[in-house]
């Protein structure tokens, strides 16, 4: 365990404010083959694949996934001490090059975006307008819970886009994964009105 993890809260209780740190024994909060190998050894061991997949995420107290999420379940909850807490949101340039602007793929998208205004040559700006506001939105405890599997826990982020002659309001779809890193998956899944 690390400085940061000082306190494990009393089973099945969450605090009222803060940062917590999801934890499910013996899976490492670094992704790759050595966390992965981790998760099928509990799996094997009749452990939830949602439990483990959840480890070492991060998440406000305000807005968290469903604690416990099952009868019997054996995860625990670890405040996170403030000026240890980070948050790191990334969004691929390809989600805006090889995507919203690749018209072959998604011609309604990339025909929105140019009634904006925006163009593949603003696809650095928008990546970066797009982690700028995820991650301060992700601290805030600003998303809606989405779909929750083996793979992860989805989040809905309203990015605003400004735009010709007005501000848009936008739906975009991102994955938690450990240590306070959210991944943009959907950069455009709707407009708020
Ligand atoms: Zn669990």
């Amino acid at each position: 365990m690390s400085l940061f993890e000082k306190l494990v809260l009393p089973f099945g209780t969450k605090p009222a404010s803060g940062w917590v740190k999801w934890y499910h024994k013996g899976v490492p909060d670094v992704e790759g083959k050595e966390r992965e190998g981790a998760r099928k050894v509990a799996e094997t061991n009749r452990h939830c694949k949602i439990c483990t997949v959840l480890s070492g995420d991060y998440f406000p107290s305000i807005n968290i996934p469903k604690y416990p999420q099952h009868p019997y379940c054996d995860c625990k909850l670890f405040s996170i001490v403030k000026p240890n807490l980070q948050a790191f949101a990334k969004c691929a340039l390809q989600k805006f090059e090889g995507y919203i602007f690749k018209s072959d793929k998604s011609k309604g998208k990339t025909v929105l975006f140019e009634s904006w205004g925006y163009t593949i040559e603003d696809s650095e700006y928008l990546k970066s307008e797009f982690e700028r506001q995820a991650k301060q939105k992700y601290l805030s405890g600003e998303y809606s819970l989405q779909f929750l599997d083996e793979h992860g826990q989805r989040l809905t982020i309203v990015i605003e886009l400004k735009t010709k002659n007005k501000n848009v309001k936008i739906k975009t779809g991102w994955m938690v994964h450990p240590l306070g890193v959210i991944t943009c998956a959907t950069p455009y899944s709707g407009e708020i009105k």
